[in-house]
């Protein structure tokens, strides 16, 4: 029997403003879509908090035995610089300013967008769409959009016209707003623009002779619009309905929103049925921003090359940290919350090799069917992680009480614990057991620190052979030394 038919699954829809059961549209089956990366720079820390929250999601569904159908697209065309109508396609104006093809931005960036979630342990998706590759997708809705009348062209563009859309359908029904305040409070419309009202959104838009990413249409040389990629790839591999769509907070207005009236303006109805948002990674208390320079990148997290933490910390570490938040509230990074992860980290799996150990009783001390229950009872209300961490704590503590002899378990206990603690941590949290116990990384670290020593003696008698050999041999087994003012610090 699947688990999904005794665990009932809560989730807050964005759409309603609550937390509903979940009823997949086809039973033991689910369609999940959620916006990928627009692929022009290296993957920003907070956009992987989303995708490790929907990976979570994802890895939980699967738990409890559903089939999942997990696509999530990378933005390969169309998503302008200030994310709406005007300026450049972000991607061109990356290879404009790099001399390179878009292509290889789109390639480079997506290797890097590759490479940082295999380090946190992402299951890959289902499918990975791209934008560019469904052109022709895109340009078939346009087409029927065009035909039921909510859009116009002008000058070799199309727009979605939204005062039509809302005269049947409800625009700005996912956001809490409504059309009259949003034309209340915005601007006049630019002379040159040749959109009808403000909140008109392109979905197709021409392409300008010095514009490199182009495509033929019937509307003549072009690109799509960003918001309608996804509705295309979403309708392809999912159904003009599907189950759950998520993405960053940010992008519920206007990109969902978009999205949302693009299909009820293609397919008369609505075209998801749980929309699910996470919320943002702040640093230090302040919004992340490359320009104000309160900003990190994974890759500089995990080998400690950064000026803002005192060390470097592993991926899993930084996993665990991004779990002990539910993910739906705001989250802040600092030096002291990541070190308290990495104990709390260390401390979690330690007890996994004290519970391999324990010696066993005829009696339990510990309800641990209960216990099992609870955890799930704490993912199944809206995927509540901090609450399954305090969960797993609490078996933690029985742990060390029975090492302690303080507590009895039973063999079938022990076996259900083991089992439990497993699922959860490794198959649902994601995390990965790298370089043993924190008794093995203690001696790890007593062996490098002894190295440092030598490598500073032998620099103080200029002996620079040595001290480069040292510090040469042990990048090599992938441990790399930092020198600073206050000494040497290293990070494997
Ligand atoms: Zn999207």
């Amino acid at each position: 029997m699947q688990l999904y038919l005794n665990q009932k699954l809560k989730i807050y829809n964005s759409l309603s403003g609550k937390k509903e059961i979940f009823k997949p549209l086809n039973e033991g089956h689910i369609g999940m879509y959620v916006c990928g990366p627009t692929v022009y720079s290296n993957v920003h820390l907070g956009n992987c908090r989303t995708f490790m929250s929907f990976d979570m999601i994802f890895r939980y569904l699967k738990h409890l035995g559903y089939k999942v159908r997990y696509v999530r697209n990378i933005t390969d065309a169309g998503h302008l610089v200030d994310d709406a109508e005007d300026g450049e396609d972000k991607i061109a104006k990356k290879a404009r300013l790099e001399q390179l093809e878009p292509m290889e931005v789109v390639q480079r960036y997506t290797i890097d967008f590759h490479n940082i979630l295999e380090q946190f342990n992402f299951l890959p998706p289902s499918i990975e769409p791209t934008a560019t590759g469904h052109i022709i997708e895109q340009i078939e809705i346009i087409k029927d959009i065009l035909e039921k009348g909510f859009a116009y062209e002008v000058n070799g563009s199309v727009y979605f016209d939204v005062s039509k859309f809302n005269d049947s359908y409800e625009y700005g029904k996912l956001s809490g707003r409504k059309l009259e305040d949003m034309i209340a409070n915005t601007r006049e419309l630019a002379a040159q623009d040749d959109k009808k009202s403000p909140q008109d959104f392109a979905l197709w838009k021409k392409a300008e002779p010095q514009h490199i990413m182009r495509w033929p249409s019937p509307w003549g040389d072009g690109f799509p619009g960003w918001h309608l990629e996804c509705t295309a790839m979403s309708t392809k591999y999912l159904g003009e309905t599907f189950d759950i769509h998520g993405g960053g907070m940010d992008l519920k207005f206007p990109h969902h929103e978009c999205e949302i009236a693009q299909a009820e303006a293609c397919y008369g109805h609505s075209p998801v049925r749980y929309w699910m948002h996470a919320n943002m990674l702040t640093m230090n208390g302040k919004k992340m921003a490359k320009s104000t320079g309160n900003n990190i990148l994974p890759g500089e997290i995990f080998t400690g090359e950064n000026d803002i933490l005192s060390k470097a910390f592993s991926p899993s570490v930084v996993r665990f940290f991004m779990m002990q938040a539910h993910y739906t509230s705001i989250l802040d990074l600092s030096n002291d919350a990541l070190l308290a992860s990495e104990k709390g980290f260390s401390r979690l799996m330690d007890s996994l090799s004290v519970l391999e150990g324990l010696e066993t009783g005829s009696s339990s001390d510990f309800d641990v069917e209960a216990w099992r229950q609870q955890c799930y009872d704490a993912m199944n209300d809206d995927f509540n992680t901090p609450i399954l961490i305090a969960n797993l704590f609490e078996a933690v503590k029985h742990i060390n009480l029975i090492k302690e002899g303080k507590e009895n378990i039973t063999s079938a206990d022990k076996d259900i614990l083991t089992q439990t603690l497993n699922g959860f941590i490794f198959d649902i949290l994601g995390l990965e057991q790298k370089g043993g116990t924190s008794e093995d990384a203690g001696k790890l670290s007593g062996v490098v620190e002894l190295l440092i020593k030598l490598r500073k003696e032998a620099r103080e008698n200029k002996d620079f052979a040595t001290s480069d050999k040292i510090r040469d041999q042990l990048a090599e087994l992938g441990i790399q030394l930092k020198d600073g003012k206050e000494g040497t610090t290293f990070s494997i």
